[in-house]
Formats: structure tokens, sequence, C-alpha cells
């Protein structure tokens, strides 16, 4: 959460922080600042409530030229979204800027002795603290401003992505992380780039420096990028090649991001697969856990981590799992894992799931399983994200960058890893005949066109959606796998239209939100043929005798609950093990078409920001 950009070079520093900005605002929209130093002017400070739009207007006509700045967009964790509270925050004489992603969790005790001697607070951030506690350094151990940022960090408890700018030193920046991403920017002129993630850097430069923890970077006009520990150790830079192309971070002409990654999933899928699956040679594998193969094949038990709609694509993965390679699995959100002294020992392996790889309760839980013994493996979907650095092994999904706040692409590419990976430790183990397994691979390379099928039916769920845009609540209904997929179908409608949604498997709507079925509530139903067709069928006709609405996800060519729901959106057939992967999509894209009908902010709905960096 919250988006970090910062620049230092011969160009002109602000458009290109708030360029930037605006290719991080998924990380969090509350407020938008740039800091600019100018050798006349000074350090000039604008920041605005809401979104890098209003920055941008705000600061139209206000001078800001500068080659050295810094920016932020918020997603506010202590103090309210305003302009006071908006970063850069500055320090009391002026001469100091700084930036901040995370929580520092001892503010309260830093800010009560900084109030003790003299500093008074603007803010009701967490962050103040910092820019004070930095200049109180400064001040009494008579020291630089990269010394004190380090002597400061040593007392500081929680998570950090930091940048300062200072007026006593014009030609250099001074970062640092901890539990929050930074990455570095090496441009080809002598000038740099800070930055949350790599996105605001690509169009510039391709090599990059990911921060670990507990690093301090100086980015300095003649001394070039040095990073030192936060103990004073220098260690050399280790400098990577993206190869994240522009054009992957763009609209590419669709109204929204959301709607482009929807209809990018064939695409993803593939992408996802390709060299990952034969069909003609019978074969699947993933590079990423190939020495973990014979230890997966072994293990007593699996716990899968996640949180949001990862949290859903791991609950489909217990179900292929467990089916598939007979091994125990349990799927834990994160947040709940991680503080709950959970029962882990070295036998056990813990996958991760997280498209940005930065989810904090997530890591925190990989790091806890880790320190028990546990082996870790990540599925991710950034490439060099924390998540990916600190696991074991681990296969990313491939989907490339997904900008919309609401998931879509990550999720049908995390299924994807998860259905082959259990397929690699089913054959591994023996746990499937070759049949099974030859019928699973030869419909998982037809998953790609059968998706772009049912996104040719966009029109049709568009006027589904139309009819039921002013709903107040929803109910999505699946059962077997495609419970998982009720449950993110909820969340999506949820999430960007605000309209209260539940999943549920279908027979436990027995045992309660029944009760809210009349005629104004839509219930999202997946009846695709299966294993629990038939119960389903007694279920919708459960929903009809009480006047519900049945929107019915059904295979092609089913007559039997096309004749009894109201509304239906066809499928093509496909192994059952593999319907989330297209059940999901016409739920996508309901969630879409009635958020925009209802005005909402697709990509960038209330209160959410994608990379979730705090507890
Ligand atoms: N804790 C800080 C604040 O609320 C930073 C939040 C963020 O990461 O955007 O201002």
């Amino acid at each position: 959460m919250c988006g970090i950009v910062a620049y230092i070079g011969k160009e002109q520093a602000f458009p290109i922080i708030l360029k930037g900005l605006k290719r991080l605002e998924y990380r969090g929209y509350d407020s938008a600042g740039i800091a600019v130093l100018n050798n006349e002017s000074g350090l000039n400070n604008y920041k605005r409530q809401g979104k890098v739009s209003e920055l941008e207007d705000f600061s139209a006509e206000q001078d800001t030229s500068g080659t050295i700045g810094i920016g932020h967009t918020r997603w506010a964790t202590h103090g309210l979204p305003n302009n006071v509270n908006a970063h850069p925050h500055i320090s009391t004489d002026g001469e100091m800027a700084l930036i901040h992603n995370g929580i520092i969790e001892n503010y309260d005790s830093l800010k009560e002795e900084l109030v003790s001697r003299g500093y008074v607070f603007k803010s009701e951030t967490d962050t103040e603290v910092l820019i004070h506690l930095i200049d109180d350094i400064k001040t009494n151990e008579k020291v630089k401003t990269a010394e004190a940022v380090r002597i400061a960090l040593n007392s500081v408890i929680g998570a950090y992505a930091i940048v300062v700018l200072s007026k006593d030193n014009p030609n250099q920046l001074i970062a640092a992380r901890k539990s929050s991403p930074l990455v570095v920017g090496i441009g080809k002129n002598g000038d740099f780039f800070l930055a949350s993630d790599a996105t605001p850097i690509i169009e510039y430069t391709n090599e990059v420096v990911y921060m670990e923890d507990e690093e301090i970077a100086i980015v300095d006009r003649n001394e070039g990028l040095r990073i030192f520990s936060i103990q004073n150790q220098e260690k050399t830079p280790y400098i990577q090649h993206l190869e994240l192309q522009l054009e992957a971070i763009e609209k590419g002409g669709y109204e929204h991001f959301m709607l482009k990654e929807i209809h990018e999933q064939p695409r993803s899928i593939m992408d996802c697969f390709r060299g990952r699956l034969n069909v003609e040679d019978g074969w699947v594998g993933l590079g990423g856990i190939k020495d973990y193969e014979t230890k997966l094949a072994k293990a007593k038990r699996i716990i899968m981590v996640a949180c949001g709609t990862s949290w859903h694509a791991a609950l489909v993965g217990e179900y292929l799992f467990e089916d598939l390679t007979r091994i125990p699995v349990e799927v834990e959100y994160a947040s709940e894992f991680r503080y709950r002294n959970p029962i882990i020992n070295e036998n056990d392996i813990v996958i991760a799931i997280s498209q940005s790889g930065e989810t904090a309760d997530t890591m925190a839980a990989l790091n806890l399983a880790k320190s028990k013994g546990a082996t870790i493996l990540g599925i991710c979907n950034v490439v060099g994200s924390s998540i990916s650095r600190i696991t074991d092994a681990g296969s990313y999904t491939h989907a490339g960058p997904e900008i919309g706040v609401a998931s879509t692409k990550a999720f049908t590419a995390q299924v994807t890893v998860l259905t082959l990976m259990a397929l690699t430790i089913a054959r591994k183990k023996g746990s499937i005949n070759e049949t099974d397994f030859r019928r699973i691979i030869t419909e998982m390379e037809l998953i790609p066109d059968k998706v772009a099928k049912i996104l040719e039916k966009s029109k049709k769920i568009e006027e589904i959606a139309a009819i039921y845009k002013d709903a107040t609540n929803a109910l999505y209904l699946g059962r077997g796998n495609s419970f998982p997929v009720a449950l993110e179908g909820a969340l999506k409608l949820k999430e960007i239209s605000y309209i209260h949604a539940e999943g549920y498997p279908a027979a436990e709507m027995k045992h309660g939100p029944i009760a809210l079925i009349d005629e104004e509530m839509p219930v999202f139903v997946i009846a695709t043929k299966g294993t629990s067709y038939e119960k389903v069928v007694s279920n919708i006709q459960e929903v009809k005798a009480r006047k519900g609405k049945v929107i019915a996800i059904i295979t092609e060519g089913d007559a039997q609950v096309k004749e009894m729901a109201d509304h239906y959106i066809e499928i093509p057939d496909t192994h059952e093990y593999l319907t989330p992967l297209l059940t999901t999509i016409p739920f996508q894209l309901i969630s879409y078409y009635v958020a925009v009908m209802r005005g909402a902010n697709v990509d960038q709905p209330r209160n959410l920001a994608k990379s979730v960096t705090v507890e």
C-alpha cells in the first residue's frame, strides 16, 4: 500500500514523479504529494487529498522546477486522508522532506519523547515521528542526514520504505526499507529513480536494484548508488535487468485496467502454462519447484497461506491437491495463521500465494513457518518480489502486471499454477493414472480458447448486469471446487460495486442465507455439469421456491437448468478440475459491468489498495 516515487538527475523531477505516482496509484489513492528541491526557491512541497489528478491540478500553476524530488500516493493507516496527513512530511525548520510506506508501530513512544523535546506535530500520522526523529538526531549528534536516518531507523519498530530529501545536500536522496518494498532504478544518464515497484521506472531504465530489509540506499549525483545496512556495513548492489514491457502497464485502449485484465486471460493463462505443459509428450513440470518435487510428493501435509482473492485460489488448490495427490491440505488466512501459534514443524510444506509477493501478513506467515523449520514455497506474480526472494522455491504465475485493484487474471493464473503443481506431485507420487493425467492436460491446453469464447458473451453478461445493478444484496452459490469461485464472485461484486454479497456452499444456504431470499435477491449459481450437478439443481429449486432470481452458470447445451433459471450464461464443457478457470470469468464481467453502471471507480474502489503491505 502507498506508492513511493523519487527522482534525482538532470531532468525535471516533478513530471517524472507525477507520472510515476499515476502508475502506482493502484497502491493507494487517499492523497498524493510531491516535494521538489530547487536551488533558487528552496524546498517546495505540494500535497492534496484525493487522487494524483487533484495534485496535478493543484500544482499546475506553481513553481515545480527542480531536478530532485520525492512523491507519495497514500493509503492511510494513521490519520484521516486529508491535506495535512498527506506525505511528504517536512521537518519543522523546512529543511528536510520525507515519504513513508508502512506503519511505525512504536510511534507513540517516539512521539512522546520528541514532544518532550519541543517538537510540535502537525499531522495525525505515525510517519511524522520519522522526520522529527531524524532532525533531532541530526541536530544533537551533528551528523549528516544519511547518518541521522541510519541511527533513527535503529530505534524504529515496524514496517517502512522511506525516502528523505534534505536541502543541505541537493545532490542526494536517502532511502531505506524494512518489510515494505523499494526498488532503485539506475538511469542511463547518471540519474536515479526510487519506487515501490518497477512500474514507474521501466520507461527510463531496465536496470534495477531490489532493496533488502534494513538496507539504506544513498543515491548521489557524484558518487552514484551506495548501499549500507542499518548497522553501517557497506554492501555491493545487486543489479538486475527487468524484462517488463511498458505496454503491459498501460490500458491499451480499454476503459479500465480491470476490463483489460479480464480480456487478457486467454493469453495470461497460456503464458502461465507455456513451457510447463506438453500434451504430446504427456508431461508437466514447474522449473521453480523441480528440486522440491520429491519432498512435496512425500509430504504428510501441505499448508497454504494467503489473503483475499489468493485465499480463494488456495481453496481451489485444496480440492485439486487432495483429490490428485491425496496429501492433506490446510488453507489458512495468513493474518490468522501468524498470530495463532500454529502447529508446524520441519516436515510441513507451507505454500504462500500472493499476486504482489509483498502482502505483509503472508510474508509474516512465511517467516513464522520458516522459523519453525518448515519448507516454504511461493506462488507470486511479481518477479523479484519479497516473497519470491524469501522462499526456498516457488513458481511465478507469469500473468503480467495486474493494475486493477480487483484481482482477475492473477486469480486464474494462480489456479493454473496450482493445477500444474498438483499434477506434478501426483505424477511423482503415482497417485494419478495416465489416462486421467492426459485428459486433464489435454483439456488444460484448451482453456485459453474456452475463456475467449466466454468473453465473446460479454454483451449478454452486460445485459444481465443491467437488470441487477440496483440490487442491495446478492448470493453466490457453488459446490465442490465451485464453492471458492462463489466466494470469489461475491468478493468481486462487493469490492468494486459496493453491493453486499455472500458466497456460500450451495447446500449451506439452507442454514441461514435462505432467509434473505425474496423476489429482489439475485442468486448466482454455478450449476455446471459434474459431480454435484443434481444436488445444485435441487438447490436452485429451493431458491426458486422462495421467488429468488437465479442467474445460473451452466455447461453449454444443458437444457434442464436453462429452463429453471431466470438467466443463464453458458460456458464450454471442460474437465471438472478446470471449471473454476471458466466459471470465474462471467462473475468478473458481471461485477465489472455492475460497477460501471453504478458509476463506481472500478480500478480504484474506495478504501482498498492493491498491494497490502500493512497488517
Ligand atoms: N502509515 C502512514 C500513513 O498513514 C503511511 C501509510 C502508507 O503506507 O501509505 O500516513
